[in-house]
């Protein structure tokens, strides 16, 4: 990544309000793409998931996570995932349409009630249906869970 490159990068969005910084570039089915000398391109929110130090495996995409904008270059809305993550996803956005919103946003108090019910003996199953949930979602939130350290 050149100097002229990442000038160039850093030119091809603006901020918006919502804090998504929104591609001004080419769009390649939603997406942002940035143009990289000898005719290869590649999608800019990789790209700035990359020039903000973030690092991608094999088999691993980069996805939008906060903003679901897919011509979002703000790599704080950006997250890494795998491939089968994606379809997960819409899927459960697919089954769920309204609840997009809440797909892997939680407040304190929901995932303290969440912890709480699932140390008292609950079933994902009967947690994600009082919380008008997804089992998957209550599942990813309970492998996210940070435990203290004594
Ligand atoms: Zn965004």
């Amino acid at each position: 990544m050149t100097d002229s490159l990442l000038a160039r990068f850093h030119r091809s969005y603006e901020k918006k309000e919502s804090g998504c910084w929104e591609w001004l570039g080419y769009l390649d089915r939603g997406y942002g793409s940035f143009r990289l000398p000898k005719g290869h391109k590649i999608k800019a929110h990789k790209l700035s998931w990359l020039i903000h130090g973030g690092e991608v495996q094999e088999g691993q995409v980069i996805r939008h996570l906060v903003c679901d904008n897919r011509a979002c270059v703000n790599p704080e809305h950006l997250a890494v995932g795998t491939q089968q993550d994606n379809v997960d996803d819409m899927m459960s956005k697919g089954r769920h349409g309204s609840k997009l919103h809440k797909f892997r946003f939680y407040s304190a108090e929901q995932k303290q009630r969440i912890y709480s019910a699932w140390d008292s003996g609950r079933t994902a199953r009967e947690i994600a249906e009082a919380e008008d949930l997804s089992i998957e979602q209550v599942r990813g939130l309970l492998s996210r869970r940070k435990v203290p350290k004594n």
